[in-house]
């Protein structure tokens, strides 16, 4: 048995529920983990809320590091006793141990601890696929990333440095800002109190940038069309102040021929070879000391209430992980 966070109809945090569950052998290309820590992430509120709907009763959670207890027929890239770590569907990391599909967990190197491993999975893979995986960014390029001091926005800021890319981060207070320029950012602005657009007009010499990473959503993403030069490029990949609206093609073709995905990690990682990839990847980027893991709260599993509403609450810095 292994206690496990569940939902059983979707709401508020306080619909998160700690339970007793089985957990049971490995079948054909699973394993079976025992976690050490857990990650907390903005999907998680997504399912909890009901945004993004899951079929209940749900386990939640999508990112965890651990211990493989035993493989399943078919897996050749973990085995017993390995450490490793994951960003993963199905929803069910928020637990003790579990078993899951093996194709998305990748082997942890021994530098990289469980916690930070537990923090930086699912944030700083999408990261790696926000550089270099939708739109060829290249040194000197341009950035304005929103909510820059959170989890996924502190990896940005480091990762934006090590390759030569400026990141104009935004964050809601001046605090959150100081964080943002400490890892990397090359300036940030407190857009609770300040206009953004004029503001990224101002630093990029009335051009604009070439490229606005947006997980904010709702709240920011029509004002992001205009802070992109023409022909730049729109990546909105979240919506922590709502989901955005319908957009206009028109639009896009009037602000200067703009271009706009919306991505979600789980199709870049879905390739076995890609994700081991990617992964590979953000290992390096730590092992070099470019990227580091930013841990701004730990809860214990128990406070998973707690912890949720202050990711929402936009109380939280960085990356929150829970201990088991
Ligand atoms: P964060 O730690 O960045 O927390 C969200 C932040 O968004 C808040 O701290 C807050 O920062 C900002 N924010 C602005 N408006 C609101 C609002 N109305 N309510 C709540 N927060 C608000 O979370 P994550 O790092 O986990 O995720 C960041 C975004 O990236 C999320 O939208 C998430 O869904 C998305 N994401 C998307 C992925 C993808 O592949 N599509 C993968 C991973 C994450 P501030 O106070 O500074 O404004």
């Amino acid at each position: 048995m292994a206690k496990t966070v569940i939902i059983e109809e979707t709401g508020g945090p306080e619909n998160l529920k700690l339970v007793e569950c089985d957990v049971g052998d490995p079948g054909p290309g699973e394993i079976r983990i025992s976690h050490k820590a857990c990650g907390l992430n903005y999907i998680d509120v997504y399912q909890r809320s009901g945004l993004y709907p899951l079929q209940l009763p749900h386990a939640l959670g999508m990112e965890a590091a651990g211990i493989v207890e035993a493989v399943g027929e078919g897996v050749t890239h973990l085995k017993e006793g390995d450490r490793a770590a994951y960003a993963a569907q199905p929803p069910g990391a928020y637990c003790e141990a579990r078993v899951m599909p093996a194709a998305q967990v990748c082997p942890l190197p021994d530098a990289v601890s469980f916690e930070d491993a537990a923090s930086i999975m699912l944030q700083g893979l999408t990261v790696e696929y926000l550089f270099h995986r939708v739109w060829p960014l290249e040194k000197g390029a341009e950035v304005l990333f929103h909510a820059a001091a959170g989890g996924v926005g502190l990896l940005a800021c480091q990762w934006a440095k090590s390759e030569g890319i400026r990141l104009i981060g935004t964050a809601g207070t001046d605090a959150k800002c100081k964080l943002a320029l400490d890892m990397g950012a090359a300036e940030c602005i407190n857009y609770r109190d300040t206009d953004f657009v004029p503001a990224v007009k101002e630093l990029t010499g009335d051009k604009g940038v070439d490229v606005v990473m947006d997980g904010v959503g709702k709240d920011t993403f029509d004002k992001s069309l205009d802070c992109l030069k023409p022909l730049g490029m729109m990546m909105s990949f979240g919506n922590a102040s709502g989901p955005v609206e319908p957009v206009s093609l028109l639009t896009l073709a009037a602000k200067g021929s703009l271009k706009v995905s919306r991505t979600t990690l789980f199709t870049f990682l879905a390739d076995h070879a890609r994700c081991q990839d990617m992964a590979r990847h953000l290992f390096d980027k730590m092992a070099s000391g470019a990227v580091k893991a930013n841990i701004g709260q730990t809860f214990p599993l128990e406070e998973i209430t707690e912890a949720h509403r202050q990711l929402e609450g936009r109380k939280t810095t960085g990356s929150t992980i829970l201990t088991l």
